[in-house]
């Protein structure tokens, strides 16, 4: 079966083929000849997950499913959540080329100064998945993991603040753990376990 994940991220769509298999055939935005932004507008990571994914499906008609993900941090109330991507841009004035920046530097600069002088460093990695079938009927998937952010930054492998984030039960980031690690632990990886088992167990290949 034909599905189109709602990236273009290289990472992301070795992970899911991996996960669901050669049973379905997973396109990216590129095969499908979708190069526009799309709308991510949202409040939560919800409501962003269901846009991308109609966004795909009312345009071009194909099953599919899209993602977000959020780090929330319990001493910032959650921050910095649903704006996890643009976190340090958010400070840049709304009309400079800064305020559209998605720096993972810049981010966990910010990150590990908001937390300057906190005991409490707990935080989530939570990822939503949206999947609009044939039909148009939607279901929705969530995968979480908990651990804690660092004092300082470790690690050199993965992306965004993968070098700070601490799982529990392990001594390590995920920078310093390495792909083959993280991703049978993550947050991405357990919602796409998710549909992974969903897909297999009600929808004909
Ligand atoms: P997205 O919704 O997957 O694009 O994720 C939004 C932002 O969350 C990314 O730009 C990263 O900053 C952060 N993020 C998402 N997943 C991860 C991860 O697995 N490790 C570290 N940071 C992540």
């Amino acid at each position: 079966m034909k599905l189109v994940f709602a990236t273009n991220n290289k990472h992301k769509l070795a992970e899911v083929r991996d996960i669901l298999g050669s049973a379905f055939n997973i396109l990216s935005l590129n095969d499908i000849d979708c190069h526009e932004d799309i709308p991510e507008t949202g409040q939560t990571l919800q409501e962003n997950a269901r846009q991308k994914a109609e966004y795909i499906f009312n345009k071009y008609g194909l099953p599919c499913f899209a993602d977000d993900t959020g780090l929330m941090v319990s001493a910032l109330n959650g921050e910095p959540g649903v704006y996890s991507a643009r976190y340090a841009a958010m400070d840049a004035p709304s009309d400079s080329p800064a305020a559209k920046s998605h720096d993972s530097e810049a981010n966990i600069t910010k990150l590990l100064r908001r937390l300057e002088g906190k005991t409490d460093r707990h935080a989530c990695f939570v990822t939503v998945i949206c999947l609009i079938l044939p039909n148009g009927e939607q279901h929705e998937f969530e995968g979480r993991v908990d651990g804690e952010i660092t004092l300082e930054r470790s690690g050199t492998s993965g992306f965004g603040y993968d070098p700070v984030f601490r799982p529990d039960g392990y001594s390590e980031t995920f920078a310093d753990l390495g792909d083959d690690i993280k991703n049978t632990i993550s947050h991405r990886a357990r919602a796409t376990a998710k549909l992974a088992d969903f897909l297999r167990s009600n929808v004909e290949i």
